[in-house]
């Protein structure tokens, strides 16, 4: 717990966090971020989709204060809708409404959105909205509902840590939902803080969607979860274009591969850009064996 809590800390320090930016891909980041600008990223999103697997792709960008910043991070996400186009892979994008603007001005971010998702759109590209904080969780269920109402290609994440997932869930279920545990340090009047108790939940919500929902993409690394998937779809009959299993880029590989060679849809989620700091050391709070990801890469030098 002491570790998940210094490493939350760091993940929000915007000194290093701007430290990191001038550096490349440090400390074993290049392991679990696809690179630092698209030609490098579409390279990976290739060698991923030639063994079946396809990919959501994030832009990298966290600590947007400035109006300036968020149009920098619109043009780049603009530009890698258009690389996915242009070069025909098999990927959509995942976004955060912070990195758009939605901290400074609800309406300049829904603008912003409204670029990206109506040029994706145009190409056939869905867009998924990752969830953040809980500050920012009834802000971005607003935006994604408002875009809806022109554009279909957009859904959303479902954190299990949340009381307030039950109602969520059914309220979005007509949505394509990406369904965690929740990556965040929320307290305990919104957010079970126990691992079973999240656990339990998370697998309930699960079976929710794929029996009532439209599409559901269970994102998790925890095989137990995946092996109940595997047996509850069976039993169910739920038809494997329903649902897929995603991973983040660079975790339990093996894993990922088996799945898509099983015949399962899988979506590997692929961060890249200079941003690479906040999301690396949310990985090492959650799972500080990845620690062991940062060690080889300081000793194999
Ligand atoms: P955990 O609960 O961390 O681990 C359970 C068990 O699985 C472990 O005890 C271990 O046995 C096994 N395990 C886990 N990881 C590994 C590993 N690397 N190697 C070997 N065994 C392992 N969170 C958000 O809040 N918002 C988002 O938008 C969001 N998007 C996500 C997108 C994707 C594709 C993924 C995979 C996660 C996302 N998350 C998001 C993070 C998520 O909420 C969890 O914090 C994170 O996935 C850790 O939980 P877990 O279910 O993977 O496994």
């Amino acid at each position: 717990m002491i570790l998940r809590d210094f490493f939350m800390y760091l993940s929000e320090n915007r000194t290093l966090n701007a430290a990191a930016q001038r550096y490349g891909l440090k400390m074993g980041a290049q392991s679990v971020v696809a690179g630092t600008n698209i030609k490098e990223t579409i390279d990976s999103i290739k060698e991923l989709n030639n063994h079946g697997i396809a990919c959501t792709v994030d832009n990298l960008g966290e600590f947007v204060f400035e109006k300036s910043e968020a149009i920098a991070a619109k043009n780049q996400i603009l530009e890698l809708i258009q690389a996915i186009h242009d070069h025909g892979v098999d990927a959509h994008i995942s976004l955060k409404p912070s990195q758009l603007g939605l901290d400074i001005d609800i309406d300049f971010c829904y603008e912003n959105l409204k670029e990206i998702v109506a040029l994706a759109d145009q190409y056939g590209i869905f867009v998924n909205f990752d969830m953040e904080n809980y500050d920012r969780l009834h802000p971005s269920f607003e935006l994604m509902e408002q875009l809806n109402n022109e554009h279909q290609n957009i859904g959303t994440v479902i954190q299990a840590y949340f009381h307030e997932s039950d109602e969520n869930i059914e309220k979005y279920k007509n949505y394509r939902l990406r369904i965690v545990k929740g990556a965040y340090k929320e307290p305990a009047n919104i957010a079970y803080q126990d691992k079973a108790e999240i656990d339990a939940k998370y697998i309930k919500l699960i079976e929710y969607h794929l029996l009532n929902g439209k599409f559901t993409s269970i994102a998790t690394h925890d095989h137990r979860v995946i092996n109940h998937v595997k047996q509850f779809v069976k039993t169910n009959n739920i038809p494997n274009d329903k649902f897929e299993f995603q991973m983040l880029y660079g975790f339990r590989k093996d894993m990922q591969l088996q799945l898509a060679k099983e015949g399962y849809n899988f979506c590997t989620y692929v961060p890249f850009g200079r941003d690479w700091y906040g999301y690396f050391m949310r990985r090492l709070a959650e799972r500080p064996q990845n620690l062991t990801l940062v060690t080889k890469q300081v000793f194999n030098k």
